[in-house]
């Protein structure tokens, strides 16, 4: 939190600066609440010189920047309680690692942290991976964000890489802001596009509700950090019977990570469905699928052809299903094999999270529908009337 000293006036003229309203103006003293980031915007507008950052922030400063290398990949182990196994959104992002690290000249690294981490070393180094950073130990088995967290941070403090990417889940979304601010870096989350120019990483995101794609680059800090969510980038495998160098490291877990204990997992019936951005098979259903009884077709077909229902953002306002269910802008990013849009018109912000899926069928009753441009097959008809079709014709 920003400082404050004695010297303070109570002028006001800070409170107005600060762009997340932490300022206020107590008993004629500014006072900082815990929305301050650190950002350091009032700092200068202070006549009396009373606003300072801590040191630790204010020790963020221009670092030697050639010191730092490595593009480097956080590996995520799903576990559905019976088994462990990398997250396929790893191997997306060892492949885009892959060509940031080939236009940097650096090494591309995985880091995996878990219980039997060696059991992931091959599969891990088809993807052009150089090395692979392993923190191995029955303490790491599930995940805990203070365990983990520091073990990151020990590492990246210790080989310094100059990238490091997290996917966009639950765990790369809590993990990965833990340790930008433990390390006074900025975090891009939801990257769309990741480049090089000129030494630095290019992270490219949407912004303003969609309505421009922002290129953001940290050129004076490393490393440079940036979350990217499920089947944003295609996998890629460059070096299949190659074997990464294993770099094995012990970090002993942290005392206060056993603030937070993991007593019992139980997987709920939204989640134990299969997961949403790893399913072939996506059956999605829109406004036009009206209520649940539509849904519950949908259902029956995702069941028949072993995949997954989905929903656009108007189906999960209407309460057909739940927000972890949304495909687009602001849900999930899928690319199944085969994609069924039920009822959904097409939004531009229900198309960029399914648009890359290999076999696009659209049902809608409207033949100008916008889904259908991105469709490999048009049905234009009563979507409940097609699908209750579809299942008697399967049924046979
Ligand atoms: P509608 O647009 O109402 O379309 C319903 C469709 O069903 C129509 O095409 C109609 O012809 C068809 N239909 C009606 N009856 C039948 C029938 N009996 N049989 C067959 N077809 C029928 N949307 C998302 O999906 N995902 C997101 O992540 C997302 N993020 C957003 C973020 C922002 C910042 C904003 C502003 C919007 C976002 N939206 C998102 C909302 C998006 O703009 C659309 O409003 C939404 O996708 C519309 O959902 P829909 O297609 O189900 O409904
Ligand atoms: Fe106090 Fe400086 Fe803020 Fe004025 S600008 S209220 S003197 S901290
Ligand atoms: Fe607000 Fe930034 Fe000052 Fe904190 S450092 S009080 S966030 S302006």
């Amino acid at each position: 939190m920003i400082q404050i000293s004695q010297s303070c006036v109570g002028c006001g003229k800070c409170v107005s600066t600060c762009p997340f309203g932490a300022l206020s103006i107590v008993n004629r003293k500014a006072v900082a609440s815990a929305a301050c980031t650190m950002c350091g915007a009032c700092v200068s507008v202070c006549p009396m010189k009373a606003l300072s950052l801590p040191a630790s922030a204010a020790g963020a400063v221009k670092k030697d920047l050639s010191a730092y290398k490595g593009v480097w990949v956080f590996i995520e182990i799903s576990d559905d309680g019976r088994t462990q196994k990398v997250r396929p959104v790893g191997f997306e992002l060892l492949s885009k690692g892959r060509e940031l690290a080939d236009q940097l000249n650096e090494e591309l690294c995985a880091v995996v942290i878990g219980d039997n981490v060696q059991n992931y070393v091959a599969e891990l180094s088809q993807y052009g991976t150089d090395k692979i950073y392993a923190v191995s130990a029955p303490e790491y088995h599930t995940y805990n964000t203070l365990a983990y967290a520091n073990a990151l941070v020990t590492l990246i403090k210790k080989y310094n890489p100059s990238v490091v990417l997290f996917p966009s889940t639950y765990i790369g979304r809590d993990l990965s802001p833990r340790i930008s601010s433990e390390l006074f870096v900025g975090l891009t989350a939801d990257c769309t596009g990741l480049s090089i120019k000129e030494g630095n990483l290019i992270q490219t995101r949407p912004a303003f509700g969609g309505n421009i794609m922002a290129d953001i680059k940290c050129p004076d800090y490393r490393p440079q950090m940036a979350t990217v969510r499920p089947n944003v980038f295609k996998k890629v495998v460059t070096t299949a019977g190659r074997m990464a160098q294993l770099v094995s490291e012990t970090i002993p877990v942290p005392v206060e990570a056993g603030k937070v204990r993991v007593i019992e997992t139980q997987m709920d019936p939204v989640s134990s469905d299969q997961p949403l951005d790893e399913a072939p098979v996506v059956i999605a259903g829109g406004r036009g699928m009206k209520d649940q009884e539509g849904f519950a077709l949908l259902q029956k077909l995702a069941t028949t052809l072993g995949g997954a229902v989905g929903a656009s953002r108007a189906a999960v306002d209407m309460g057909f299903q739940p927000k972890e269910k949304q495909i687009g802008q602001s849900g999930v990013t899928v690319a199944s094999k085969l994609y069924i849009a039920c009822g959904i018109s097409g939004a531009v912000q229900h198309i960029v999270g399914m648009e890359h899926s290999d076999v696009i069928i659209g049902i809608n009753k409207d033949a100008n529908a916008p889904i259908f441009n991105v469709c490999k097959y048009a049905i234009v008809g009563d979507a409940k009337q097609v699908l209750a079709k579809a299942l008697e014709q399967l049924k046979k």
